[in-house]
């Protein structure tokens, strides 16, 4: 029988399907502004899935950031997912 292995998982913001926490972007909200995860503060997690629907992305950090600002989360968003690479 395969072992199991212990896989913590992380629910998606946007698309709220469970993934294994390396399938996810952790992001965090500093004053409604849109940030890479530094170790502190309230985070959140964004699958690669949803990524790659940008629209549908930005649309959930909006919520999450409480921030009506498109454009700036969008350019924000593109900046972390180019750092990550
Ligand atoms: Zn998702």
């Amino acid at each position: 029988m395969a072992k199991k292995f212990h896989q913590p998982t992380r629910m998606c913001v946007s698309c709220r399907i469970k993934s294994a926490q390396n399938e996810l972007v952790r992001l965090r909200c500093v004053d409604g502004g849109l940030q890479p995860f530094g170790g502190w503060g309230r985070s959140f997690y964004i699958c690669k899935d949803c990524l790659l629907d940008e629209k549908k992305a930005i649309k959930s950090l909006m919520r999450q950031c409480k921030n009506g600002d498109r454009e700036n989360l969008s350019n924000k968003l593109k900046e972390i997912i180019a750092d990550d690479r």
